[in-house]
């Protein structure tokens, strides 16, 4: 099976996009250049433009008529929005995930709680988002609803973004101890205290975020995504 290097590249510039978002590296606001990232890729337009489309897809890149992608810049109004809609969402999925889970499903949530403990210890900021949105995801998973889990896709990555971009107490998204408490309760089956644990937890997500404008000083495209790890 062969692979066109075109869509190798497509799939990096997005991950590095991705990842300079996450990492703090690109601000809110930061203007995408599509000449200016085929430049530094080596690529045409029609490649960077699938790159920025699937990140535009993925909530983290807004693409504006006249003003080209800019990483997305959610105020702090839709900040709490998402983090409400989050709430009303997953304590419903809940209801319907919790009966239907199976041992392979608890199994699952306690690898990711895991990997979320050995990424707070690295002190991996990607890898601790990335574990936090897998644990909300993988809860609500056996309700096995693709319409409400698309959803539920699209906030947590936008969420991820929220938390990334705005600073929080303790750099994390989600304290990894919420979610062990939270295992707990859902070991038990009961529904309705699950529910309340989930909603306080995604409550005190919520209320860590300090929604000051973080900086948008933006030094060139090519520093941040390709330029050496600043210490
Ligand atoms: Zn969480």
């Amino acid at each position: 099976m062969s692979e066109a290097p075109a869509v190798s590249i497509d799939q990096r510039m997005r991950a590095d996009i991705a990842e300079a978002i996450f990492d703090q590296r690109l601000a809110p606001g930061t203007r995408l250049s599509e000449a200016g990232l085929g430049e530094i890729y080596g690529v045409s337009r029609t490649v960077v433009r699938k790159a920025l489309f699937h990140l535009a897809a993925d909530k983290l890149v807004d693409i504006r008529p006249n003003r080209g992608a800019i990483v997305w810049q959610p105020s702090p109004a839709e900040a709490h929005e998402v983090f409400t809609a989050r709430r009303v969402l997953e304590t419903s999925l809940l209801a319907e995930s919790l009966p239907c889970m199976t041992p392979t499903d608890h199994a699952e949530l306690d690898r990711i709680l895991a990997a979320d403990i050995a990424a707070h210890e690295a002190g991996d900021r990607q890898a601790m988002i990335r574990a936090s949105g897998d644990f909300h995801r993988r809860l609500a998973a056996p309700a096995n609803n693709s319409v409400l889990l698309a959803f539920l896709d699209e906030l947590i990555g936008r969420s991820s973004l929220i938390v990334a971009l705005y600073d929080t107490r303790d750099a994390a998204p989600c304290a990894h101890h919420d979610h062990a408490a939270l295992l707990a309760d859902i070991a038990t089956g009961d529904v309705a205290p699950a529910q309340a644990a989930l909603a306080a937890h995604l409550r005190d997500c919520q209320d860590r975020l300090v929604l000051d404008a973080p900086a948008t000083e933006t030094p060139a495209l090519a520093d941040l995504l390709r330029g050496p790890r600043r210490a």
